[in-house]
């Protein structure tokens, strides 16, 4: 009988509901308690950052950075067109302009060659977006900005435990967010963090995620006033969801292990169609080890990515795309602008294509995709 393959599964890692349980016999289930602190450690001591602040969700990461930026209306914001929304929406919230310019045709990430035509007087962010885990060029990128007082702000929400040159994404940047949605490598239903690499940012940074109070520095006994001390928002998740993802952590070296084996497993099945020129595989960023995030691979055309969609479900397996660019985009097209041309962004919007990824997908599961993927090329 044929098995369904879907296009994602939730990896459940076992101790969830243990943790869970414990948090509640302890009895606090507001923000910032015993599982919310040994989430912090561990992504402190995994990651090299100076801190790390949970969050409800990546988005609310990339909103306390545009706050912790102090961008204001007119200010300008580089990021890639090919991205998710929330890197773009977190900085218009601010009233800021997302400047967008194009990717590269290898990793599909920001062009950093495209940087010093997009920077002009009014810029004051770069975002890297280290899109399916695989950096970007972090050196050059963190060279313009030093030679241009920009900071940079990480959008490592694919990128957790993906490194560059040795150095953890998301560490490299001023600040750098990561996300903890079900479909990345680890989860927590929603939920995200912030990472704090630059030390200034960090005492704000703790008022901005606690309504704007000085609530951190009171626990501490470092003020004698718990009071409204700056702008802040409710940026901090629950201790059940600190809960659940200390129990995912607890499973990240295998959960990285199995995910990297399941990408190169893809790769080595998919190989002959890349050399036949009929598919473009990843490719590898330089000098990064990219953690399995997600598999893409490149068809000719829209057209022929709509069949092979069509072909695989009707086959059980399910296959997903993205991204609309954002600079196309009704909200893109009112709130931004680009420098340049989008052309490879257009062009991989159109015909990229994701295939299934989850921590629980066999080798078996792996070659048969592979073999369908093969089989719909040998009639096309
Ligand atoms: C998933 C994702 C986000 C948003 O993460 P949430 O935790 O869902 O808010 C932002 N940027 C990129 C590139 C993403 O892939």
């Amino acid at each position: 009988m044929r098995t369904e393959i879907p296009f994602n599964l939730p990896f459940m890692a076992g101790k969830e509901l243990r943790h869970i349980r414990e948090a509640v016999t302890q009895g606090q289930l507001s923000g910032d308690g015993p599982f919310t602190k040994r989430c912090h450690e561990w992504l402190e001591r995994q990651l090299g950052c100076h801190r790390a602040l949970l969050t409800h969700s990546c988005t609310g990461a990339l909103e306390m950075a545009a706050l912790l930026a102090e961008v204001g209306p007119g200010d300008e914001v580089v990021m890639p067109s090919f991205t998710f929304v929330s890197t773009a929406n977190a900085f218009v919230l601010r009233g800021a302009v997302p400047v967008f310019v194009d990717i590269r045709r290898d990793t599909l990430n920001l062009d950093e060659t495209l940087l010093p035509a997009a920077i002009t007087k009014r810029t004051r962010v770069i975002v890297p977006v280290h899109y399916a885990g695989q950096a970007c060029e972090m050196d050059a990128i963190m060279d313009v900005a030093a030679r241009h007082r920009l900071l940079v702000v990480e959008d490592a929400a694919q990128a957790l435990l993906s490194t560059y040159k040795g150095r953890q994404l998301g560490t490299i940047g001023h600040l750098g967010c990561v996300s903890f949605h079900e479909t990345k490598n680890i989860i927590s239903g929603e939920g995200g963090a912030l990472l704090i690499n630059a030390r200034r940012f960090g005492e704000r940074a703790e008022i901005i995620r606690e309504k704007g109070t000085n609530r951190s520095n009171y626990f501490r006994g470092k003020v004698d006033k718990y009071t409204w001390v700056g702008v802040g928002s409710s940026y901090l998740p629950g201790e059940l969801i600190a809960a659940f993802l200390f129990a995912q952590f607890e499973k990240a070296d295998v959960i990285l292990s199995v995910r990297t084996r399941i990408f190169r497993r893809y790769m080595d099945r998919l190989e002959e169609l890349q050399d036949r020129g009929v598919v473009r595989l990843p490719q590898a960023a330089p000098g990064c080890v990219a953690n399995g995030h997600l598999f893409h691979i490149v068809t000719r055309s829209l057209a022929e990515r709509t069949r092979l969609i069509d072909y695989l479900g009707r086959r059980g397996i399910g296959s997903a795309f993205h991204y609309v660019p954002l600079d196309s985009s009704p909200a893109g097209r009112k709130f931004g602008r680009t420098a340049g041309a989008m052309t490879v962004t257009n062009t991989i919007s159109a015909r990229l294509l994701r295939l299934p990824m989850f921590y629980r997908m066999t080798d078996d599961d792996v070659d048969r995709v592979a073999s369908e993927v093969i089989k719909f090329y040998a009639r096309a």
